[in-house]
């Protein structure tokens, strides 16, 4: 492990001051992604800031009826607020589905919108990865890529996305603020995350000096909500295919539906077109597998993980019919 400076600060305006070059500089909230690939020599900060000291651990719910969630505010005091419980279940349930309890006691908003991929080739240096050092190539491709992504690929990168909380926030509709050198500014959540491309290095919306100060949840959705999480174990893994999934149903028809998928994408994953698809239609079975039909159309397996376009599937039409089932629904 190289030598680093570690400083800490306790004001927003100083953390900001605080970063040149996102290469060199590093913010360090739980720690628990940025300590791992400073040990295993992935990410190589010349300079740590400490920010656990910043006021941003407050949870507020504004006068707009949105949640203000403080970049500090760990994934467990958030999966467990009574207002997160009742209002947006299925970013609870994402969150008591990722990593253990310790970690989640560490783990921070911010800090896990900026996690970065469990893929195996991007955590070892001896390996080609383009994520890691544009232009040396990916191992994934022809390598072992049964945890790989089918959505959203590149022939540059096929890394999964591995957040469980930001596939919840992608489905209850979210907001990122971050305070930077020329002041504040605000990235809608499915912007924030990018496409790998032809420059899988570059990750996320994050200018150099900026700092996350908030994620602000949209106003709460109607409907029942569910987030499932298909895995290896039934604990302290990382997903293989999950869906949050928000169903508002008119009679026996859905009035409106969001979907987000995690573990086959390349980033928090929104499938849209099938929402579109469900609207209107009647909420049965037949009508949840067409709408992963079209979630998964564009779907493009590799050697190894071709496996995941059936269980994307199978994760949609189970997370719909549970959150359905908790619908309550208004009289036609
Ligand atoms: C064994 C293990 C299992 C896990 N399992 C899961 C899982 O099943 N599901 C899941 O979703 N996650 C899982 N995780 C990941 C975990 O959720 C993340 O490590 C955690 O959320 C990161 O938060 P942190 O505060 O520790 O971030 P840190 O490690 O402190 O920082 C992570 C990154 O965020 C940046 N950063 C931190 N704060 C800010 C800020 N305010 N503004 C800008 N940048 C910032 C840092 O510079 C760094 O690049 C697992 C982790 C481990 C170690």
């Amino acid at each position: 492990m190289r030598q680093f400076e570690l400083e800490s600060v306790e004001k927003v305006d100083q953390a900001v001051a605080s970063q040149r070059d996102q290469r060199r500089d590093a913010f360090v909230a739980g720690g628990t992604t940025l300590l791992d690939l400073v040990k295993l020599d992935v990410m190589t900060p010349e300079r740590m800031v400490d920010v656990t000291h910043l006021p941003l651990k407050r949870i507020e719910k504004l006068d707009d009826g949105r949640l203000k969630v403080g970049a500090l505010v760990t994934n467990n005091e958030l999966a467990h607020h009574e207002l997160v419980k009742r209002d947006y279940a299925v970013l609870s349930e994402a969150l008591l589905a990722g990593a253990s309890t310790g970690l989640r006691n560490l783990a921070t908003t911010a800090g896990n919108v900026m996690q970065r991929t469990r893929c195996p080739y991007y955590r070892d240096p001896a390996m080609p990865c383009n994520r890691r050092e544009p232009g040396s190539g990916c191992a994934a491709l022809d390598g072992i890529n049964r945890n790989h992504a089918v959505l959203g690929t590149s022939n540059r990168c096929i890394a999964t996305h591995p957040s469980d909380m930001c596939v919840g926030m992608v489905a209850v509709g979210a907001t990122i603020v971050v305070e930077g050198p020329q002041g504040s500014r605000e990235i809608p959540f499915e912007d924030y995350h990018l496409l790998p491309g032809d420059t899988p290095e570059k990750e996320h919306d994050l200018k150099d000096g900026e700092l996350i100060t908030h994620v602000i949840l949209d106003a709460p959705r109607a409907g029942g909500q569910h987030y499932l999480k298909l895995r290896d174990r039934a604990s302290y893994e990382f997903a293989l295919a999950s869906c949050a999934a928000i169903v508002e149903l008119d009679g026996d028809s859905v009035a409106s539906a969001r979907l987000a998928l995690g573990g086959v994408a390349t980033k928090p994953w929104r499938a849209e077109a099938a929402e579109k698809a469900l609207i209107g239609q009647p909420a049965t079975r037949e009508n949840f597998e067409r709408a992963a039909e079209v979630a998964l159309a564009d779907a493009v397996a590799y050697s190894h993980n071709g496996y995941k376009i059936t269980l994307g599937k199978q994760a949609i039409v189970r997370a719909l019919r549970d959150a359905t089932a908790r619908t309550t629904a208004t009289a036609a």
